[in-house]
């Protein structure tokens, strides 16, 4: 019961994760939020907590900002799948 349940989670982890991609491309365009620059390679784009959930940030669109994954790296709060599966288990 336990696996299926957390399969369920992920799933809908990887549409939220998605959804908020392109809610946030929508709203402000393809631009890394730590650097200012484009991101020109989608495969560089990642998402930013601005308060990490390890700190009570939500996954919400009003939480999240785009970002290069490099930039992210070097801030450390990025979109990190095992404190999300945290967040979902609250
Ligand atoms: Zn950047």
């Amino acid at each position: 019961m336990k696996r299926q349940k957390l399969s369920k989670a992920l799933r809908k982890h990887q549409k939220t994760k998605h959804f908020i991609k392109s809610q946030l491309i929508n709203k402000n365009g393809a631009v890394c939020a730590i650097c200012g620059q484009p991101i020109k390679d989608m495969k560089d784009c990642t998402i930013d907590h601005i308060r990490p959930i390890s700190k009570g940030g939500l996954t919400i669109i009003e939480n999240c900002q785009l970002s290069h994954k490099k930039c992210n790296q070097a801030k450390g709060s990025y979109w990190d799948d095992k404190e999300y599966e945290e967040e979902l288990n609250r």
